[in-house]
């Protein structure tokens, strides 16, 4: 199952491995760098799928900004109904 990955910044990331991303019809290509990946974050408030790798750089330059609450909570609930159904 997908887990939820906290973080000091209070973003919404669910870490997905290759299966999941399958399941939920991807192909586990990274949204940032284009290459694959057998695991990855997904990024609510970007609503794509980052490599560890991209995602670590993402993390660090990225800034919370609470006006996306509404649509990164909303792209986080349809994250978990697709795995969940
Ligand atoms: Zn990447």
């Amino acid at each position: 199952m997908a887990e939820i990955v906290k973080n000091k910044k209070g973003f919404k990331v669910m870490k997905m491995n290759l299966p999941e991303i399958n399941y939920i019809g991807g192909f586990g290509i990274c949204d940032w760098c284009g290459n694959t990946s057998t695991e990855g974050y997904y990024i609510a408030v970007l609503n794509q799928w980052y490599c560890p790798k991209c995602y670590n750089e993402w993390y660090l330059r990225a800034t919370y900004y609470p006006e996306d609450a509404v649509i990164e909570n909303r792209n986080f609930i349809n994250m978990q109904n697709l795995l969940e159904p």
